[in-house]
């Protein structure tokens, strides 16, 4: 690195350390090799971590790079709330393109401060560096486990309702950038039923509502009538059904889950989320992947294909 890079680079560490608050479970925050952190005895860690790529995961110079610092820091956010965790802190690298590295990393760090403070998520550190190539952000998030502990995607059981926060499809439309990870939501489920098992909806209902029963080692019915389908779903007039975008656009985060069919019963009575209705979707079964539609039962595929009836 040339002495004016690494200028630059301490430069924005100073900048960072500025804006940076006080945490209670942070004991050090940027500014030395590593941060330190408080963790509570007997509560299991949740790590995760997402890295996007400019041309791939978003377009930088159509998202602008507010929304792409939020993204990468809220996609890791959903996959806390997807183990009905809750974040404590995040570290975040950086890969900027040469020309106007300073502005574009102010701008990211920003936008990611944005949602990780509005989940209580300190930034504690991270590392920015420069190349030819396009902006790449990695986000890891550190979060902690609520009891009775982490949800996984293996407890679905034959005979359980499939369940969902929200609605689904045409997250293109804008809700794939700005959508709001399901934190608050998923901590409130957890305290109010046993979970089963709970996935955050990145890939696309159909399809992570597979990687439930795959690793459950189970089936599920998915009921057409009963899919929330996004108001954006149905403006999008590719050719597509807005059931079909629905079923397969993915990057919607919401929260599919498993939970008994008592408990399931329950959450749609007394619907305890403030900020968002819990569906009942359908239930699993021993095996396969369907969709039930006007009393018909067909194979659907798990990137949201409809198969004809044979
Ligand atoms: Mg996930």
């Amino acid at each position: 690195m040339t002495p004016e890079a690494t200028k630059g680079e301490f430069a924005f560490i100073d900048w960072l350390r500025r804006r940076t608050p006080a945490a209670a479970r942070v004991v050090l925050g940027p500014g030395d090799d590593t941060a330190a952190l408080n963790w509570p005895r007997d509560v299991p860690c949740l790590v995760t971590t997402d890295m996007l790529l400019d041309g791939s995961c978003f377009i930088l110079a159509e998202a602008g790079p507010r929304r792409v610092g939020r993204k990468a820091m809220a996609v890791n956010l959903s996959d806390i709330a997807a183990m009905a965790g809750r974040p404590v802190a995040a570290v975040v690298g950086v890969g900027l393109p040469r020309s106007g590295g300073r502005v574009l990393a102010e701008e990211l760090y920003l936008g990611l401060r944005e949602v990780a403070d509005a989940f209580g998520t300190a930034v504690v550190g991270g590392d920015t560096n420069s190349w030819d190539g396009p902006l790449v952000i990695s986000a890891t998030v550190l979060g902690e486990a609520t009891p009775p502990g982490p949800v996984r995607r293996s407890g679905a059981r034959p005979g359980d309702w499939l369940m969902a926060t929200g609605t689904f499809g045409g997250s293109i439309r804008g809700k794939h950038l700005n959508f709001t990870p399901r934190v608050r939501e998923a901590i409130a489920l957890q305290a109010a039923v046993r979970l089963h098992a709970m996935i955050d909806v990145s890939d696309g209902l159909a399809a992570d509502v597979w990687h439930l029963c795959e690793e459950s080692g189970c089936g599920a019915i998915v009921r057409a009538a009963d899919v929330p389908v996004d108001c954006a779903a149905r403006e999008l007039h590719d050719g597509k059904t807005p059931l079909e975008h629905a079923l397969g656009d993915g990057e919607d985060f919401e929260l599919a889950f498993a939970v008994a069919p008592a408990d399931g019963r329950r959450l749609i009575e007394t619907q305890p989320l403030q900020s968002v209705p819990v569906c009942h979707v359908g239930e699993f079964v021993e095996s396969g992947l369907w969709l039930e539609e006007n009393g018909a039962r067909r194979s659907l595929a798990p990137a949201g294909y409809i198969h004809a009836l044979d």
